[in-house]
């Protein structure tokens, strides 16, 4: 039998890091601000109504305060979480005008039990005042920025239509760390026409910059996005679940330990979903995954040199 102290070291989970941080059982509050994406076509995967699997119902017509406390009340009951972190994910949530992003992200001083603010946006879509209004919330939350990147791939951005290279990360990379703002990275296993060895190498990097957290995905297709209607075309493989269980233990493996894992396994609702359909039993996936690592003696970061 798999020891609970040993399950705590196979990587490094972002639950139990919030819990030793706090002492209490932390959770994120998700909601939807409606800021959109810049540019007149959205990466070939997305569907952004696909984030917010608690509400069956479209968030953006809902008002945020509204949100917040429906996700407060929800999460306190089904989590039995005690203090929050606001996060700001559907989107672009730094796509508006610096007085109406003061305005939405100061709905956070509304509330008590909020210890965190979490920025979803995209690195092509920050600049030096968004990043001094963000940093001015250090002084009472944990702050961190999420930034899409998806690989460090140039030729696989340019796949996905994300509109941006790596380089654009790097820059707005630097410019939030020089304002000590924590940075999560979302990156996709698994993506068109990326090879082990090109993924291994978005792992290594994120040692090298040494990113406060990343947030993985496996490849998948969502209906009524670019994806849905072009995979069979562009003839595309998708993991199955132990070729990303592999991939996902080799990739923790070329991680520093240091960094947070936000997630590891994505989401879809059912009924969104095209493919792959493992993609829609969320902790399965995790629990799984979780005992596959100790199975193997693999744990984050036991092939990064430091
Ligand atoms: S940047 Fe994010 S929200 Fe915008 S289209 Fe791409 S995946 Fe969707």
């Amino acid at each position: 039998m798999v020891s609970q102290l040993m399950k705590r070291i196979v990587y490094n989970k972002y639950s139990t890091y919030l819990k030793k941080q706090y002492g209490v059982r932390v959770h994120r509050v998700s909601i939807d601000t409606g800021f959109s994406c810049p540019g007149p076509s959205p990466c070939i995967y997305c569907n952004n109504s696909s984030f917010n699997h608690f509400q069956k119902f479209n968030l953006q017509k809902v008002p945020l305060k509204d949100q917040i406390e429906t996700g407060l009340r929800n999460i306190r009951k089904k989590f039995k979480a005690e203090k929050f972190i606001l996060y700001f994910q559907s989107g672009t949530n730094t796509n508006a005008d610096i007085k109406t992003l003061a305005i939405t992200y100061d709905l956070i001083r509304g509330y008590d039990d909020f210890v965190g603010l979490n920025i979803a946006t995209r690195p092509d879509v920050v600049n030096d005042q968004v990043l001094s209004l963000i940093a001015e919330y250090k002084k009472d939350y944990q702050v961190c920025i999420e930034y899409g990147l998806q690989s460090i791939h140039d030729k696989t951005l340019d796949i996905i239509n994300r509109g941006h290279g790596y380089q654009e990360f790097l820059l707005a990379y630097q410019k939030t760390k020089e304002l000590d703002i924590a940075v999560c990275v979302h990156l996709i296993l698994g993506l068109p026409f990326e090879i082990e060895k090109m993924i291994l190498a978005t792992a290594a990097e994120m040692t090298r910059l040494k990113v406060d957290a990343v947030k993985l995905h496996p490849m998948h297709i969502i209906k009524d996005t670019v994806l849905a209607l072009r995979y069979k075309e562009m003839a595309l493989n998708f993991l199955d679940f132990e070729e990303y269980r592999q991939l996902l233990a080799s990739f923790l493996a070329n991680l520093s330990k240091d960094i947070v894992v936000y997630g590891l396994n994505g989401y879809a609702p059912e009924e969104k979903l095209v493919a792959p359909s493992w993609i829609s039993i969320p902790n399965i996936i995790v629990r799984d995954f979780e005992e596959y690592l100790l199975k193997k003696g693999i744990y984050q970061g036991m092939l990064v040199k430091e």
